[in-house]
């Protein structure tokens, strides 16, 4: 396939929807985003990445860093996690406290923060640094030893953080934190704050398209919980949107705040848009667009 001529069809298509909506504000350090920007990118499974628009500008991975948090721990520590956090999707806001108390304090799913906030926890015990091991994660199957934390972004959302501490605090009076609440959010802050390009990022998630084989041949995850990382991805990976991303999209896709979107063809590619401006829901307006554009001109979706 001509990926370079589709990504630019794609482009041109969404240019009127570029700038549509607003860059997250809640954190600070983000807030001054040019909204205006566009970037899209598609790594091949046998190594080929291309790219238009802003796809080399790097930035906030925010909750697309969640994803590969949730393999880390799958690989290091096999599906004991889903004692801990369940597959469902919430239907509410990715910060939402409602349906912890109903649920003893087990988040929904992995990708809302409060599972997200369980996940690195899990993460911290079995590596004893949570924050470095995603990073190096990050850096291993992108190829780019300069992908680092953003850590006037991580400060930013700590001094900004009241919710994400009231959850973790909440789901520590369940016992459902195994480290201290202030250790859990460092390190969860840390791989938010996380800066990559689109190029970087299509990379770093092609093990999903690889059915969990890593940029170098070996295995990161087996097929299983490949499997399980795509479904909860295309199930609960861009929140109280994720049915009208599976409507829209019909890819197992993961959305963060800083408007990047990483979403993966199993068995072809994985593709990563980024534009900051976001939906009432925290999802990119242009980057689901373009994705939408993009599985319908190709026919590349799971459906
Ligand atoms: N770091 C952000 C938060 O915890 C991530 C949210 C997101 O990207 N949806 O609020």
């Amino acid at each position: 396939m001509d990926y370079e001529a589709v990504l630019e069809e794609v482009a041109a298509f969404v240019r009127p929807l570029v700038g549509r909506g607003q860059v997250a504000r809640y954190i600070p350090a983000l807030a001054c985003v040019d909204a205006n920007a566009f970037g899209i990118a598609v790594a091949d499974v046998d190594g080929g990445v291309y790219g238009v628009g802003d796809w080399q500008t790097p930035f906030s991975v925010q909750s697309i860093s969640k994803a590969f948090s949730l393999a880390l721990v799958l690989a290091e520590g096999g599906d004991m996690i889903w004692e801990r956090v369940g597959t469902e999707p919430s239907g509410n806001p990715f910060n939402s406290l409602v349906q912890l108390e109903y649920e003893n304090g087990i988040p929904r799913n992995p990708f809302i923060n409060a599972g997200a906030l369980v996940v690195t926890d899990r993460l911290q015990t079995l590596t004893g640094d949570a924050g470095a091991a995603t990073l190096e994660l990050m850096r291993a199957e992108s190829g780019n030893r300069d992908v680092r934390f953003d850590l006037e972004v991580a400060a930013s959302e700590g001094d900004n953080g009241d919710r994400n501490a009231a959850l973790a605090y909440f789901m520590a009076s369940y016992g459902n934190l195994d480290n201290d609440v202030p250790t859990v959010l460092d390190h969860y802050f840390r791989q938010c704050s996380i800066e990559m390009n689109c190029r970087d990022l299509a990379l770093a998630g092609g093990f999903l398209a690889r059915h969990g084989l890593r940029a170098d041949g070996t295995r990161l995850l087996p097929r299983r919980e490949a499997k399980q990382v795509n479904a909860v991805m295309l199930t609960c990976g861009t929140y109280d949107a994720a049915g009208d991303f599976a409507y829209r999209v019909g890819l197992p896709g993961k959305s963060g705040v800083g408007g990047g979107i990483v979403a993966v063809v199993p068995g072809r590619c994985t593709i990563c848009v980024w534009s900051p401006a976001l939906d009432p829901r925290g999802n990119s307006v242009a980057g689901v667009a373009a994705l939408d554009h993009f599985t319908s001109l190709t026919g590349l979706s799971v459906f």
